[in-house]
């Protein structure tokens, strides 16, 4: 099964609002194996609806379109499917009943153009919205099926899990069964440039990557009869990619990198203490986050100054008027006084400038030092990072965090 997204609404044309809702539903659509080759953007203009009804349904079997669904005249979609589908527009009692109660509960009078929004093309199956006033509809005439859903991110995201998923499962056949696997220590572009192949060439499963809030996840998504037959579908693709990612891939499912990191450490029957200078704190933050952690960590500190460098860690003078606190030999010296004063097997220590200014000495936005000690011995790595200071911390901290898995 293909389908298309047709986004309408003269105010995405003219850039004043970002396509959420073609992201939302493509990537939706992808994962239930569905298949889109096309998105459309149109204005709020009924010739122009037609003309993109028509390109699409040469190449596809439904068409999904997003907003104007809405009261005002310039909300056109209803009609419009109804126009080239063939249809007549019909009144849904049921729809009529329920908007009526919404607004004699909110004491407000029901004009024509509130009950123009319970108007359908004739047969269509309603889509009710539980968040907003305009229902959905899914119309079908000759093979062809539009699906209307409104233009309000919320309304339609919801209206799509509650009521359009199960209708559009009823035309695919079997179970759906996806995979996750979570990827660190490369972005989203460089990890789907790795197998970029892999992606292009498959339709069953699919193989989808994406980046989520600080995560680069990569989904596999196979169907089949049962749930052992698309198991086994993804197996050998899943074998394939992990030859590629290696140890790039920290986990599958649901966990997160801190609680991979700290299981790891555990294991291994290792503490661990942190030192955070440019980070702040969130390197600590994130792996306290994971509740296993007090197994493992001992202790973390912010030294921020160089006096607490010195106080705290035992950093010394001369280090820090020779090579300055964003130095690799401060780094070294903070990894090491954190894990002889706390005790503990690692020392983990961070140092850098997260900017919007560089220091004095002339070191640039983005240069940071990482420092560990493990068992008395040290490795420190630096990093040159771009963005705004938040970006370079967070970036800063899912680095060093990563690093300790290794
Ligand atoms: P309403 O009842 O609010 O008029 P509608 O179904 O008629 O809803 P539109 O009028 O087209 O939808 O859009 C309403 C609002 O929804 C827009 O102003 C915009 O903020 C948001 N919106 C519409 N389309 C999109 C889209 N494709 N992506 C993200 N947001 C959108
Ligand atoms: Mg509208």
């Amino acid at each position: 099964m293909k389908a298309e997204i047709l986004s309408v609404g003269t105010e995405l044309l003219l850039g004043d609002i970002v396509n959420t809702n073609a992201q939302f539903l493509s990537r939706r659509l992808a994962e239930m194996g569905i298949l889109v080759y096309h998105q459309a953007v149109v204005g709020d203009n009924s010739q122009r609806i037609i003309e993109a009804f028509h390109q699409a349904f040469q190449r596809s079997d439904i068409v999904i379109t997003t907003g104007g669904l809405g009261p005002t005249k310039d909300d056109l979609t209803r009609e419009t499917t109804a126009e080239f589908l063939g249809l007549n527009m019909k009144l849904d009692n049921a729809s009529y009943l329920r908007i009526k109660a919404l607004y004699d509960k909110l004491s407000r009078p029901l004009t024509e153009a509130h009950i123009k929004q319970v108007y359908f093309p004739e047969g269509a199956v309603i889509f009710q919205n539980s968040v907003g006033t305009a229902p959905g509809s899914a119309a079908e005439k000759e093979g062809k099926i539009i699906i209307n859903l409104p233009g309000p991110p919320g309304e339609m995201t919801t209206m799509f899990e509650r009521e359009v998923l199960p209708y559009l499962t009823k035309f695919q056949k079997g179970v759906l069964v996806s995979k996750v696997l979570r990827i660190s220590g490369m972005g989203e572009a460089s990890m789907a440039g790795a197998i970029e192949d892999i992606i292009n060439s498959q339709s069953n499963p699919t193989v989808a990557p994406y980046a989520k809030e600080n995560d680069v996840i990569v989904r596999i998504t196979a169907r089949a009869g049962n749930k052992s037959e698309a198991e086994e579908l993804i197996a050998p693709l899943e074998d394939e990619i992990r030859s590629r990612l290696k140890e790039n891939i920290y986990g599958q499912g649901n966990t997160s990198l801190e609680e991979e990191t700290v299981k790891l450490l555990l294991q291994r029957s290792l503490t661990l203490s942190v030192a955070e200078s440019c980070t702040g704190g969130l390197i600590a933050a994130r792996l306290i986050n994971y509740p296993g952690v007090s197994r493992v960590l001992l202790e973390a500190s912010v030294t921020y100054s160089n006096k607490a460098k010195k106080n705290r860690l035992g950093v010394r003078e001369e280090t820090l008027s020779k090579y300055g606190a964003v130095s690799e030999e401060t780094a070294r010296e903070m990894a090491a006084g954190v894990a002889k004063t706390s005790g503990s097997d690692i020392g983990l220590a961070v140092t850098g400038i997260a900017g919007p200014e560089g220091d004095t000495s002339g070191k640039p936005v983005g240069l940071v030092y990482l420092a560990l000690y493990i068992l008395g011995k040290i490795k420190v790595q630096q990093l040159t990072l771009t963005g705004a200071r938040n970006q370079i911390r967070n970036r800063t901290a899912i680095t060093a965090i990563d690093w300790l898995r290794r």
